[in-house]
């Protein structure tokens, strides 16, 4: 009997409706089976797991990867003087911390550097650090052949001034006697450092300097080609404890509008580098928390 086309299909037809019934219906089960869905979470949430009773692959969790930050200390050197108080409104202004390296007898040079000095005492957030009593008379080589008179002249500032600190900076010199880091920028003030550190002191040089011209007082670089000074330092490891940068300024030099406008640049810019967080010098490495002090306010 001859067969057309539709009778071929009409018969086809219910044998495939119901092979494809049954596959909807054996898909829609498994897919929404518990098990199911939650081999689906599991799989997005990287668990091992068996699905079907068999393993499947481990995915590991992405490690998030807390970066460390790199420090860096703002520390000002030579105050009380004309300078010294816009230094301090810009850093407090700007919520940073920093640290002032005094010179004792600046304190009594004016009305005006006391009235600056009793501001420094009061503020929040800042350090204040010993930078000798009468900063060598500017006469370096002479000062540091004496070590007992560089000693006495700490001591000075120390007893009248800080007396619980013992943080200094040398006047004129980038030495270092922190813990193991002993450095000695020229060797003739070798023994003077060594008394320094011999008489409980702990010395505090400097990585890079923010130079400025000494008869104009006028800063030598730009906020924006400091900040580049500081990446590249960083980057070529030039720091004395890697990852840890300490920067001298001089307050003198920002008594100068512009000059302070470029300081607050500085501050904001350093702000908002992820990579950067400003310190106080007594949390660098090495110095032990028991050389801190009364005097400090610090703010956490
Ligand atoms: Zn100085």
């Amino acid at each position: 009997m001859e067969s057309s086309a539709s009778d071929e299909g009409e018969s086809a037809n219910p044998s495939f409706r119901y092979r494809f019934a049954l596959f909807c219906l054996l898909f829609f089960v498994t897919c929404t089976r518990p098990g199911y869905q939650q081999g689906k979470t599991a799989i997005a949430a990287g668990d091992s797991l068996k699905y079907f009773g068999k393993a499947l692959p481990s995915k590991p969790l992405a490690k998030k990867v807390i970066k460390k930050k790199k420090k860096i200390y703002l520390t000002f050197d030579d105050g009380p003087n004309k300078g010294t108080q816009n230094v301090l409104d810009i850093v407090q202004q700007e919520n940073v911390p920093a640290t002032f390296f005094i010179v004792g007898q600046h304190v009594f040079a004016s009305r005006e550097q006391a009235s600056t000095w009793d501001s420094l005492q009061h503020a929040i957030n800042i350090e204040v650090c010993n930078h000798s009593y009468t900063h060598a008379h500017n006469h370096y080589e002479k000062f540091y052949q004496q070590p007992d008179s560089v000693v006495s002249d700490m001591e000075k500032t120390k007893d009248e001034l800080l007396p619980d600190n013992n943080i200094v900076r040398a006047p004129g010199r980038n030495s270092w006697r922190i813990d193991s880091l002993h450095y000695t920028d020229i060797k003739k003030s070798k023994a003077a450092m060594d008394s320094l550190q011999s008489a409980g002191f702990i010395v505090m040089g400097w990585d890079l300097e923010w130079h400025y011209d000494p008869k104009t007082l006028v800063v030598n670089n730009t906020a924006d080609e400091l900040l580049n000074q500081v990446d590249s330092v960083f980057i070529k490891g030039k720091t004395k404890t890697p990852d840890h940068l300490v920067l001298l300024a001089h307050d003198q030099v920002y008594q100068n509008a512009e000059d302070s406008i470029q300081l607050r640049q500085f501050v904001q810019k350093l702000k908002m580098k992820d990579d950067y967080e400003l310190s106080l010098v007594s949390s660098y490495p090495g110095i032990k928390k028991d050389s801190l002090f009364s005097s400090v306010k610090y703010i956490p």
